[in-house]
């Protein structure tokens, strides 16, 4: 197996503010894998909440593959369990592993991703358009360009919260889901901001309070009228268990899973426990929007959207149609790279094959 790795610069169209910052720009891993003649194409998205780094994951990515290229690749699981004991809980590293290895697994069959796991694309539920944390008349504005989706998701955790949604009900009735990425710090405050978001409409809200709050978030599942979505509770390879008792779904990420395979086995664990399932991204170019895409049909919910915020996207993928994900049926991921602008890509390269 010979592959190349590179830091991915991915520039918004937008700023994108949440409860915990604002950028306009993020950066991605993106690794190419090629073994008897076929190639496959992998992204792995870091995010500093969970202590990741491009310069971390393509650090762990150089000192792992060397020892996996000897493995077989059709082996898939075997594969991407030795790659998983490489990473060291480097998550989004594994994410770029297990969609390399998974694109590379389907093409070889000729097949889409989704068919070689026997997923209905047919079930894709549609997917929410995000907007982040902006001025009143900015968020309605940007809700009335999102015209072609029937949900939308909004970041909460601001100062102006209410002015946000009230706004955007004064030009939009869709459904309407929130996240407030931590942003709440008092479970009465996340209580009342529910109960008057439930009155506006809002269908859910995703991490009301601090990821470690399990006490207080358990208190306000109890008493919340809308249902609470874990994302920054549930980081990679922890255990959904304790979720069960706090919330009433989870968002379930590529890049905090390790990919395709971790990810379908929380979302398995997850239904077992009762929790609904919402497949989400980081912000991730569509190779890694792929990705999710493929088990997205799974999920009760979608929100996969990041690759529609890029300047440039340095993958074409698979589009939206009538708000859902239309997987195409190009085989394996269905992703193509696209030449960009030297400026666009790299920063820093690597190429390495086999020793
Ligand atoms: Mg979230």
């Amino acid at each position: 197996m010979d592959w190349t790795i590179r830091i991915q610069h991915l520039t918004l169209k937008r700023p994108f503010r949440i409860a915990r910052g604002s950028s306009d720009w993020r950066q991605t891993v993106v690794l190419r894998i090629e073994s008897k003649g076929v190639v496959g194409w992998g992204e792995g998205a870091p995010n500093p909440r969970y202590g990741e780094s491009p310069q971390l994951v393509m650090e762990k990515l150089e000192s792992a593959l060397p020892h996996l290229a000897s493995l077989n690749l059709e082996e898939r699981e075997a594969f991407l369990e030795a790659a998983g004991a490489q990473v060291e809980g480097v998550w989004s590293a594994l994410q770029a592993v297990d969609l390399a290895v998974h694109d590379w697994w389907a093409k070889r069959q000729c097949r889409p991703l989704y068919r070689c796991l026997g997923v209905d694309p047919l079930t894709m539920p549609p997917t929410s358009m995000t907007i982040g944390i902006d001025q009143p008349q900015e968020v309605a504005r940007q809700a009335m360009e999102a015209a072609g989706f029937y949900i939308l998701k909004l970041k909460l955790g601001s100062d102006h919260d209410r002015e946000m949604v009230q706004a955007l009900r004064a030009v939009d009735r869709r459904p309407l889901w929130v996240d407030a990425n931590e942003g709440w710090d008092d479970r009465e405050l996340a209580l009342r901001e529910i109960e008057w978001l439930a009155r506006q409409g809002v269908e859910m809200v995703e991490q009301p309070l601090p990821a470690a709050r399990f006490e207080d978030l358990a208190w306000l599942k109890q008493r919340s009228p809308l249902p609470l979505f874990a994302d920054e509770s549930f980081p990679g390879g922890g255990a959904l268990e304790p979720l069960a008792e706090a919330f009433h779904g989870v968002n379930v990420k590529l890049a905090k899973c390790g990919g395709i395979l971790p990810a379908l086995r929380a979302m398995e664990r997850a239904k077992a426990l009762g929790l609904k399932v919402m497949v989400g991204c980081m912000v991730e170019s569509s190779c890694g929007i792929a990705g999710a895409a493929h088990i997205a049909p799974l999920a009760d919910l979608v929100d996969l959207d990041s690759n529609l915020y890029l300047t440039r996207d340095p993958f074409c993928g698979h589009p939206v149609v009538e708000g859902r994900i239309s997987l195409t049926p190009l085989p394996g991921l269905g992703v193509v790279p696209v030449p960009l602008p030297d400026s666009d890509s790299a920063g820093r390269r690597s190429a390495i094959t086999d020793p």
